[in-house]
């Protein structure tokens, strides 16, 4: 049992109470967070398990889905419909008044503001360091234009290998606009063979060993595997070899904590549609620290909304800049989708914050890592099933990505047909995101059940 480190959290005797459905009872009985899932709208197994659902009874379809996809789009927050509608009362009611004369009180000339400190708390930075606006791979492309400056010597840029798609076409095409051959300037890193994440150690010695990177540019928590970096010892180094370090914290922002400011990152962004719950599309985060607040020595990409609020509207034709984030923001934020993630910001805080929602987080994510383990010993001896995701619970977030060498799709069917609802990335993984705001630890149970069900059916020779 002890086997898992995240196993000793919960403080099971035996591996007979781990597969008893009641020791998920009672995990959420002692749950003090158990109360938020109620905040949020979880569809029904009718409404997502396609049109070959496999319920044995006809009353399962009203029950709501097994619902881990947290890390692709967030859950609704049931309050967001409530507080976007009152968006449309102030347009309705006060058409461009509205910016200054809100009724209620959230006046759209300074709408950003309702989401600022949330975000500072979110990722460890203080309020001048961040900031909502645009998406998340459009800031990436902002931020390389003020933060990557290519020099003869020293012009690549250090990505994962396998870094989400869209990092990749970002960096490669920055590099094609500054003139740089992307074969050349795009440094990238992989596990070892036969491994499935990045050591520390093999990605400070990438950095030292090639003088010639310009930025280290790698995502807080691996969408792919799920691997937490290690932050603040990859900053620190990667600094001191003379390297600028911006991360992407899309899947790492609300799922694990973050001390930007105190770990000296130079930028990072994120989206806010994952763990953010802010809607398909949501506006995006930024955070530059506060050593460039003042900084105009840099080229940025600026807009009317990057001006000083004190004078924005005159409409000046010089730019002058608000310090620090906010001086990045090019356009006038979409109110709708910032009062949508300023509605799942408050419900964050008030679960009591990150570090509140890790402490569970760790916990029913080891709850998933030993139920698989137990429940599916033979496949996994038989690797018809591996998890890629680090077993330790400081070098992950909830996510595990779970890999099938073959039929993986058929695995994805068949839970997506009982109303498991998880994603797959192909060739051959299946990611599983227990989240600690609106899961459970009997939702956790349900997906490992119905997960044995369904490979007992992809492979039945194997019983
Ligand atoms: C989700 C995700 C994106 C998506 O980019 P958008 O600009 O929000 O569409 C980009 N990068 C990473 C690492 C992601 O996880």
């Amino acid at each position: 049992m002890t086997d898992y480190p995240a196993l000793q959290n919960l403080q099971l005797e035996d591996k007979d109470s781990l597969l008893d459905i009641k020791t998920a009872q009672d995990l959420d009985a002692q749950d003090t967070l158990s109360k938020f899932r109620q905040a949020f709208a979880i569809p029904t197994r009718k409404d997502v398990a396609g049109e070959k659902p496999n319920f044995e009874k006809e009353s399962e379809l009203d029950e709501p889905c097994t619902y881990l996809c947290g890390n692709s789009l967030g859950l609704m927050p049931k309050q967001t419909r409530t507080l976007v509608n009152q968006e449309f009362d102030a347009w309705s009611q006060r058409g461009v008044e509205g910016h200054w004369n809100h009724p209620f009180n959230r006046p759209w000339a300074t709408v950003d503001e309702q989401v600022k400190d949330h975000l500072a708390n979110l990722v460890g930075a203080k309020p001048v360091e961040v900031t909502a606006m645009n998406t998340l791979t459009s800031n990436l492309h902002s931020m390389m234009t003020t933060f990557f400056r290519p020099t003869g010597d020293r012009y690549k840029i250090l990505i994962e290998a396998k870094a989400f798609p869209s990092d990749h076409y970002a960096v490669s095409s920055h590099l094609e606009a500054r003139g740089i051959d992307p074969a050349k300037g795009m440094l990238t890193i992989a596990p070892r063979a036969g491994e499935y994440n990045l050591r520390t150690q093999d990605i400070l010695d990438t950095i030292a060993g090639d003088p010639s990177i310009a930025l280290v540019m790698l995502s807080g928590v691996q969408y792919y595997t799920g691997q937490f970096f290690d932050i603040p010892t990859i900053t620190e180094f990667a600094q001191e070899k003379g390297c600028v370090v911006g991360w992407d914290l899309a899947h790492a922002v609300g799922n694990v904590p973050l001390k930007l400011h105190d770990w000296q990152v130079d930028f990072a962004c994120w989206c806010s549609y994952k763990y953010l719950n802010s809607g398909a599309g949501g506006i995006a985060g930024l955070f530059i620290h506060e050593k460039y607040a003042k900084d105009t020595s840099r080229p940025r990409l600026a807009g009317w909304w990057g001006n000083d609020k004190e004078n924005r509207f005159e409409m000046s034709p010089v730019f002058r800049p608000s310090e620090g984030a906010s001086g990045y923001q090019q356009s006038n934020p979409n109110v709708l989708a910032t009062i949508s993630l300023m509605s799942s910001l408050q419900i964050y805080e008030q679960a009591g914050g990150i570090d509140t929602l890790r402490a569970k987080s760790i916990k029913l994510t080891g709850y998933l890592e030993a139920l698989l383990h137990t429940t599916l010993e033979a496949h996994f001896k038989a690797d018809r099933i591996r998890i890629l995701t680090p077993s330790d619970p400081q070098r992950r977030g909830c996510q595990l990505s779970l890999e099938f060498p073959h039929g993986m799709i058929d695995v994805f069917d068949g839970l997506h047909a009982y109303g498991v609802i998880c994603d797959e990335r192909k060739p051959t993984v299946i990611r599983l995101a227990p989240v600690p705001l609106y899961n459970s630890f009997a939702d956790v149970y349900r997906a490992v059940m119905c997960l044995r069900k369904v490979m007992d059916q992809v492979y039945p020779s194997s019983h």
